[in-house]
């Protein structure tokens, strides 16, 4: 139909990577109003309907061929608006994303599909009449009996049942199919109100959460540096039970693996409310409750990961980010953005405080500190009596290895599990060797489809020498018996995984528990919170990737034993060396947390390296100090920034292609940016497709802004980039 020029139209967003906006006739009958922008609109898109979201309303593009009618508004006010919505623009301008993707991205599921927004009211259980009469022939001592007594005189919430009663939801399933149960709204309560610390904060912590609780209704990053059990969640808490006293609601964000039932506990003892939850293992429904709870303005604390920081806050009082270093905040897919820099944007927006916590800050968050933008507090001892572990260094050269092992760390672990104590054996290598080689001919098992440093990569070893398993592409194949050089038999893995650590450990201690905790064996949060409760305080060994650097607090880990840390210190990433300085802390903090003296074997072959000298010596800061003057000597990140093109195709002309082009049409606009490459990737090719990158430099953000802003459109105009797959990621934190 040919637009009618005196009708406004829908300007919608939909959740496609196209940088536009198209225009809709309003559904039949539907007025529009400045309402309008902000809710979410069902659409016909050439054969399909798509849920988008109305970005503006306007006068009709008088060049449109034809305007279609949108099928149906599907809110009666808008979903975003206010803030949020401003943030979403931002991120969608700031990460040249389009708008579509980022709302999108910000929203539950279910919401995104279009469907109505869910019941926000609290769950709970209670005994009918049937069950209140039926009670006494229950057996006594079973769980089903435990929730029914639990549950007898009034409604008891899920959440309640969730902390005191392990398996409820089945025994309240059985109670339910005996008419003896029924699960009730209730009222949100207001909850008991905030219990009292547990512990009395000692004088650093309460330094710190007076800093937060002062900056009360106004902008004002903290930077929270403090050792490993120094007790930043208790400064957090602190914080968060004045902000929700005030009648304003908290965001918390935590890391993928932070969020523990052990962390939740602790928090809604501490808060004594229900505090909501938002993370990718929820259900949809659950997700939309949660996210739809805090933007009416219900929910008072939120806790959740990466995703939760497009949350709308209309109450908000406070921002957290615990363990604000972590990779996981970055989105390395489809909208780039990093939680943490967001959470800082948001702040601003909302004029609230922002915490930033973690033991080993990002150098970007450090230098923001020692600039004065950031209040700068620090715990320097750890809070619980506990003294810092202490760390040696086993020099590996000439040493005889039983599994990686070296005979100190055979010694030390034998003697922790004697006292009755555990140990976490640390290797950032799944499978059972890195190599398949063979020592007749130097052969080794290579991945077909992927290359780096124009050699394939090689297949690790995996199912006690069957299996050969790329890590990069996935690709997998039966390890061969003979060599297919030169028919030798002398194929042996070389290095050790996680699981040929295991196996020597199960041979060495026969009689210990033993578990090990990689993606092989542990795939979700949950199957980690059940490896973590069935060892419990019993002695044992954990082995592990760096699944194991943090999360469940495991107070008898007295001996962290870090297996080969070499490939860390020279790899080509500049943000490698804090990477590793990082994970080595943050995995030594998990020795000794509860009074008992905690030890680190550090297992190397260079324990003359720069890296570790500092480390040792001084500790983070140290390390700290150190690399953000190599960084401000390259003009690097914190004191420069980057964006990455990154660009793949089967075929290297295409890619060669798209490059040049996407090079050509590049205007930096002012002589501080400047554009490098097309560079290979680290890895030149990875499942059967060349990669290769153009880096984007500059020391004035804005300037760099400004060039991308100019150049996106372009990209999306090249004939080439029909050919290539490829994305624009501001400030990386992956060069690969
Ligand atoms: P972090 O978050 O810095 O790793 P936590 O807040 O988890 O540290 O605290 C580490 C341990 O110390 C916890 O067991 C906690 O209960 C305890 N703790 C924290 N603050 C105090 C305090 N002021 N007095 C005694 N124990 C404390
Ligand atoms: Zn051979
Ligand atoms: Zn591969």
């Amino acid at each position: 139909m040919p637009p009618n020029p005196t009708e406004a139209v829908l300007r919608v967003v939909l959740p496609l990577p196209l940088p536009r906006a198209f225009d809709y006739l309003p559904p039949e009958g539907h007025a529009i109003d400045p309402g309008t922008v902000g809710c979410r609109v069902r659409v016909p898109f050439g054969t399909r309907e798509l849920v988008g979201f109305v970005d503006a309303i306007g006068p009709p593009d008088s060049d449109a061929p034809e305007v279609r009618r949108a099928i149906a508004v599907l809110d009666r006010e808008p979903l975003l608006h206010g803030e949020m919505l401003a943030t979403l623009r931002w991120t969608a301008r700031y990460y040249q994303a389009p708008l579509g993707e980022v709302v999108a991205t910000a929203m539950p599921a279910s919401l995104r599909n279009g469907d109505a927004l869910p019941e926000t009211c609290v769950f709970g259980w209670v005994l009918t009449e049937a069950g209140r009469t039926g009670i006494a022939g229950l057996r006594r001592g079973t769980r089903t009996r435990a929730l029914a007594d639990r549950i007898a005189a009034s409604p008891v919430e899920e959440a309640a049942l969730d902390d005191g009663l392990d398996g409820w939801r089945v025994a309240a399933r059985a109670l339910a199919r005996r008419g003896y149960a029924e699960r009730v709204a209730l009222a949100p309560a207001p909850g008991a109100g905030p219990a009292a610390s547990v512990a009395v904060l000692n004088p650093a912590q309460r330094a710190a959460a007076d800093a937060a609780i002062a900056a009360h209704g106004s902008f004002q990053p903290l930077l929270l540096e403090g050792v490993t059990g120094s007790g930043k969640t208790e400064v957090y808490l602190e914080a968060i039970a004045d902000c929700i006293a005030r009648g304003r609601q908290a965001l918390v964000l935590v890391p993928e693996i932070g969020l523990t039932p052990q962390m939740l506990r602790r928090f809604r003892a501490r808060l004594g409310f229900a505090v909501h939850v938002l993370h990718s293992g929820l259900a949809d429904g659950e997700r939309a409750r949660a996210w739809t709870a805090m933007a009416r303005g219900e929910g008072r604390v939120l806790v959740g990961t990466r995703s939760a920081i497009f949350t709308p806050l209309p109450d908000a009082g406070l921002i957290v980010v615990d363990e604000e270093h972590d990779a996981s905040y970055k989105q390395q897919d489809g909208v780039r953005y990093h939680a943490r820099d967001l959470a800082l944007v948001r702040a601003k927006a909302l004029a609230v405080p922002v915490v930033l916590g973690s033991a080993t800050p990002s150098l970007e968050s450090l230098q923001h500190a020692i600039a004065g933008r950031y209040l700068h507090l620090q715990l320097r001892r750890r809070a619980a009596e506990a003294a810092p572990p202490v760390v040696r260094v086993v020099d590996m050269r000439k040493r005889v290895l039983e599994g990686g092992l070296s005979k100190d760390a055979i010694d030390a672990i034998a003697a922790t599990l004697e006292r009755g104590e555990q140990v976490l054996v640390f290797r950032n290598r799944r499978g059972y060797a890195p190599v398949l080689l063979c020592h007749d001919c130097g052969w080794s098992a290579r991945c077909a489809r992927c290359d780096a440093a124009s050699k394939g990569m090689a297949m690790t070893v995996h199912g006690n020498g069957r299996t050969l398993l790329c890590h990069h592409c996935g690709a997998r194949r039966p390890a061969p018996r003979a060599c297919p050089d030169c028919g030798g038999l002398a194929l042996h893995p070389q290095g050790e995984g996680t699981e040929r650590i295991e196996e020597a450990l199960a041979a060495r201690f026969p009689g210990a528990t033993l578990l090990r905790i990689d993606r092989g064996t542990t795939r979700h949060r949950d199957a980690l919170e059940k490896h973590f409760a069935d060892i419990g305080d019993r002695p044992g060994i954990l082995v592990g990737t760096q699944m194991l650097a943090k999360g469940h607090d495991l107070p008898n880990l007295t001996l962290v034993c870090v297996v080969g840390v070499d490939e860390g210190l020279f790899s080509a990433d500049f943000r490698a060396p804090e990477k590793l300085a990082q994970l080595l802390v943050q995995v030594s903090g998990r020795a000794g947390r509860a009074g008992k003296p905690g030890q680190v074997l550090l297992q190397t072959h260079h324990p003359d390296h720069p890296l570790l000298a500092t480390l040792l010596g001084g500790g983070y800061p140290a390390f700290a100090a150190l690399e953000l003057a190599q960084r401000e000597a390259a003009a690097f990140p914190p004191y420069g920034y980057l964006a990455l093109l990154r660009a793949e195709a089967p075929r290297e002309d295409a890619l060669r292609e798209f490059l040049a082009d996407a090079k050509a049409a590049f205007e930096p606009g002012d002589a501080a940016v400047a554009i490098h490459g097309p560079l290979p990737a680290p890895m030149p090719r990875r499942a059967g497709r060349m990669r290769a990158q153009l880096h984007l430099h500059s020391v004035k953000r804005p300037a760099l802004q400004a060039a991308l802003a100019a150049w996106m459109p372009r990209l999306y105009e090249l004939k080439s980039q029909r050919k290539a797959r490829w994305s624009l990621d501001v400030d990386p934190v992956e060069l690969a």
